[in-house]
């Protein structure tokens, strides 16, 4: 959806395509070799507690330059630390949600569970994030495009490449020192920007013809960030199991350095740990909050398994929050209790949508929960402050300001955004409206919601909207579409073609981050982790579970590199 034929095509790390029985050998291994190392998932189809199926995977790594996912990785403190000052920050949650909870229920059910505590005042001040910065490359962007910049430089009067990707790396590298400090109205650079992208597509693909090469550089743009039920914590990791065993099958050990370090399962459960260490009852248990029926079984239980192998002293409980309304209580000092065993810690891997909630009985168990002594993942101003709305406010000029004090921070961060608007019924909503409506290729509609499958896409946007009265439109917000260059390589699913096809593909990247705290302290603040999914190039989603994402991971490419595909 997102592609056409002048989308870049990144370099791939082996040359493809292999011979057909080596192909069926190491498709075939794969396969038995994901099932085997819990990249699985239970069928949706045919579905049994008994049994997993393989999860969608590619079968050799995707690319991705390495200078965007050192950027994507040392940025993620500096996500934590402004999600965290977000989910604390009343007057803001209040007002960016004011519009969106007239019309929006479930987001409006959540804010009432907010606001009745806000009355009465937390009962545990501690918050525990653990959240996901999903991106996409964009081809089109031009800010590490050393010949996009060039190509600006001649008409902008000399702005030199090398300084301006000094910059960005400055901002975000561990001295945190860069070399320019915001000259220039944002509002200037942004129409600057805006330039240089249309001057990067114009020149982008002539030039690629012409020398034969593959720009790896590409900077990102923030998909979403997931305050609740990150997922991938264990499939991030296996996944790049699974390649590093197929590389090393075909022959390609020695490429092997190039997939970074994966802990993203250690770190996110440290984090619950961590969390429970605050609490500091050595009788309290984990609490994670599930699904009636979970099929993605394992990316659960190898929290759970981690946790009980890591620290046999911590006990960890599944329940449905339909299971929590039936059995929880609160206890003389709030704690929560299930029987007779208290919370110290609960994991939200449910309750992000409308579905989860049967009746007013699960509300009500979240609302118990949310009053409780039990420090929460994520505590419901981190849920809120996860929202689509609150994502578009935050890439309004001059928010970040109110959240990040370190202008080389806000820089940073400033630029991960891509063009987000608002469609509340006001001026600026109205404009939104009236521009989706004249170039709806250009965009997505996105509603308060998690899980994937929500969104509406280019052509479809303008029936969308005129269905909408002008204030249900405050329920979604519009974003500009992110064109990420392509991958070719091989899909294997569950049922799919032997051998697999070559496809094109494109790959969101996801950052995990954990950050502990309360409103005045952050204890713990660190990066944990990434996982990559990758879809067909022609899928506008790409869930993993919802079957049209694989599990990948990143190969990363220099843009110096030789040809690669030896
Ligand atoms: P959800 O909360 O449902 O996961 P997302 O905002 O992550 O919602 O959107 C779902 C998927 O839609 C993403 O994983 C991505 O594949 C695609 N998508 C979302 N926003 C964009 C965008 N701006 N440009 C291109 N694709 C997008
Ligand atoms: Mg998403």
């Amino acid at each position: 959806m997102s592609s056409d034929a002048n989308t870049p095509v990144l370099r791939n790390c082996i040359r493809l395509p292999l011979a057909e029985d080596e192909l069926l050998e190491v498709t075939a291994k794969a396969k038995d070799y994901a099932i085997m190392h819990g990249a699985a998932m239970r069928s949706k189809t045919a579905f049994s507690p008994d049994s997993l199926n393989f999860a969608p995977f590619v079968l050799v790594p995707s690319s991705f330059p390495r200078k965007e996912f050192e950027k994507a990785v040392a940025l993620q403190p500096i996500i934590n630390r402004l999600m965290h000052n977000v989910a604390h920050d009343e007057e803001f949650i209040t007002t960016t949600l004011a519009e969106t909870i007239k019309v929006d229920e479930f987001t409006a059910n959540l804010f009432n569970i907010y606001r009745k505590v806000l009355a009465h005042g937390f009962t545990q001040k501690t918050s525990l994030g653990m959240l996901r910065s999903d991106l996409m490359l964009e081809s089109a962007c031009p800010e590490l495009s050393p010949r996009a910049l060039r190509t600006a430089a001649g008409e902008d009067g000399g702005q030199d490449a090398g300084a301006a990707v000094g910059q960005i790396a400055g901002a975000v590298g561990a001295a945190g020192v860069g070399t320019a400090a915001g000259t220039g109205s944002k509002e200037k650079e942004e129409q600057k920007e805006h330039r240089e992208v249309q001057l990067s597509r114009a020149t982008k693909e002539p030039e690629r013809r012409a020398t034969g090469a593959q720009s790896a550089y590409c900077c990102w743009k923030q998909v979403e960030i997931n305050t609740i039920a990150s997922g991938f914590g264990h499939l991030g990791p296996a996944s790049k199991t699974i390649q590093r065993f197929v590389l090393s099958e075909l022959g390609h050990a020695d490429k092997l350095h190039n997939m970074p370090d994966n802990n993203a399962l250690a770190g996110l459960c440290n984090g619950m740990v961590k969390a429970w260490d605050i609490y500091a009852k050595p009788q309290a248990v984990i609490l994670f909050i599930i699904e009636d029926v979970s099929y993605n079984i394992c990316d659960q239980r190898f929290h759970e398994f981690y946790i009980r192998e890591t620290y046999p002293h911590i006990k960890v409980l599944r329940r449905t929050l339909t299971e929590v309304h039936r059995e929880g209580k609160l206890g003389q000092s709030k704690e929560l209790l299930l029987g007779s065993q208290e919370v110290a810690v609960i994991y939200f891997r449910a309750g992000y949508e409308p579905g989860h909630y049967h009746s007013q009985a699960e509300w009500d168990a979240r609302y118990l929960m949310e009053t409780s002594l039990a420090i929460k993942c994520p505590s419901i101003h981190y849920h809120l402050a996860g929202t689509k709305k609150v994502q578009q406010a935050l890439a309004q000029p001059a928010v970040l300001e109110r959240f990040i004090n370190d202008p080389e921070e806000i820089k940073a961060v400033g630029k991960i955004f891509t063009g987000l608007y608002s469609l509340d019924d006001n001026e600026a909503g109205n404009a939104s409206y009236e521009m989706a409506l004249r170039t709806p290729e250009r965009f997505v509609l996105k509603p308060q919601r998690e899980g994937g499958g929500n969104n509406v896409y280019g052509v479809d946007i303008p029936d969308a909207l005129k269905r909408m009265s002008r204030v249900e439109r405050s329920a979604w917000i519009l974003m500009d579409l992110i064109h990420p260059p392509l991958t070719k390589g091989y899909m294997v699913r569950p049922g799919g073609d032997m051998p697999p096809q070559i496809v094109d593909m494109v790959s969101e990247l996801g950052i995990f981050g954990v950050v502990i705290g309360d409103a005045e302290h952050i204890v713990h603040n660190y990066q944990a982790g990434h996982m990559l999914r990758t879809k067909l190039s022609t899928a506008n989603e790409g869930g993993v579970a919802a079957g049209l994402g694989a599990l990948d991971s990143p190969y990363l490419i220099d843009s110096d590199d030789e040809d690669e595909q030896k």
